[in-house]
């Protein structure tokens, strides 16, 4: 039976970066070695790390004046990099979940952390709108995709002082305006590559502007100088991700991405909202997160959540079941989810609603 990976992270990669992956891990470049167990210094690995940044800043249309670096440890270690690097007195934080509370608990270790505003009252299930960002914070931090509540920024923001942003979950889903932020980062495992690499995004002008000591592996300005080669970067999960890279290149760019992502997204939330059996957890469509779609069963059919995810499972669905906070179901759209395996889980909302409603 064929699998819809509807998995929130990791999750779903192209065909073809897998197999070219695979392929690389068998024998790299013809070399008769893998992969594996090559060096990151050996001149055939080099280019793999160099087309990497290129295509990053051609299909983000990254201006002049930005690094881009494969680090390791997780967008987790990046909660705790963004502020060593860059909070000198106080920095600004919205949140928005889970990710961005992570975020601000590292932040606080190095200065004041002002929460700007918060939905955690309504578990996350709006993106706030009206607050005061303060003017002498060093940066505003935000997580453009709520992976967990199903909650997305879609803009780039305007703000009074720089901008930082976690977009683990929603990298190469629609064109950004790089030069609004200092910093964009992200693991890998959403959008780009199998987890192992974590994408880091970073104004060279912006580092080195805290009175603190940086540990080394902790500055980002090492690895600016490094190119990412300071001490052993994750090879292989860099290599498939440079294979994810040329795949969004020749299907045609960010833009053609978000265009897909608007249609799967649309295709579900319609089907959400059309049947009776289901509610979308977020109310506001501005706020609806086109790469992780979260639902519930509707009141009066609460107790057929389970028969739901057993029917679903049944056909081919893989990942449907929501975040443990949330409850209910969560489809992640990511890129490389065809749009025939949204097309799949709408048959079987719509079979179920046949069999029950
Ligand atoms: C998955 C995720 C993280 C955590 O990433 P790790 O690489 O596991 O540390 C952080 N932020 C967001 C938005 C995520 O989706």
């Amino acid at each position: 039976m064929k699998k819809h990976n509807f998995n929130a992270g990791p999750s779903i990669l192209p065909r073809e970066v897998i197999e070219n992956t695979a392929k690389a891990i068998l024998d790299f470049n013809g070399s008769g070695l893998s992969l594996m167990e090559i060096s990151h210094r050996a001149k055939d690995f080099q280019p793999v790390v160099d087309e990497a940044v290129a295509l990053f800043k051609e299909l983000l249309n990254i201006p002049e004046g930005y690094s881009v670096l494969f680090l390791g440890g997780g967008a987790s270690l990046e909660f705790c990099m963004v502020p060593y690097n860059f909070l000198e007195k106080k920095a600004a934080y919205l949140n928005t979940g889970v990710w961005a509370k992570k975020a601000m608990k590292e932040a606080k270790a190095f200065g004041e952390v002002v929460e700007v505003a918060s939905s955690a009252e309504a578990t996350y299930t709006y993106i706030p709108k009206d607050y005061t960002i303060p003017a002498d914070a060093d940066y505003f931090h935000i997580t453009t995709n709520n992976t967990i509540y199903g909650t997305e920024i879609k803009e780039d923001l305007d703000s009074p002082v720089p901008v930082i942003a976690d977009m683990s979950s929603d990298i190469f889903s629609r064109p950004i305006d790089v030069s609004k932020y200092i910093c964009i980062y992200g693991g890998a495992q959403k959008n780009l590559a199998p987890a192992g690499v974590t994408f880091v995004i970073v104004k060279n002008e912006a580092v080195g502007k805290v009175s603190r000591y940086i540990p080394t592996m902790l500055n980002y300005q090492t690895h600016i100088d490094g190119g990412s080669m300071f001490n052993t970067p994750p090879v292989v999960p860099i290599y498939a991700a440079l294979q994810t890279l040329r795949w969004i290149k020749e299907q045609g760019g960010v833009k053609e991405m978000e265009r897909r992502a608007i249609e799967k997204a649309e295709m579900l939330y319609g089907e959400i909202d059309r049947n009776k059996m289901f509610v979308g957890t977020v109310a506001n469509k501005e706020d609806r997160s086109r790469m992780n779609i979260c639902f519930v069963m509707a009141p009066e059919y609460k107790e057929l959540e389970a028969d739901f995810l057993k029917f679903a499972t049944e056909r081919g669905m893989v990942g449907i079941k929501g975040h443990r906070s949330v409850g209910g179901f969560r489809a992640s759209c990511y890129n490389a989810l065809p749009k025939e395996s949204v097309q799949a889980l709408i048959d079987c909302m719509k079979e179920f609603e046949a069999l029950h409603a």
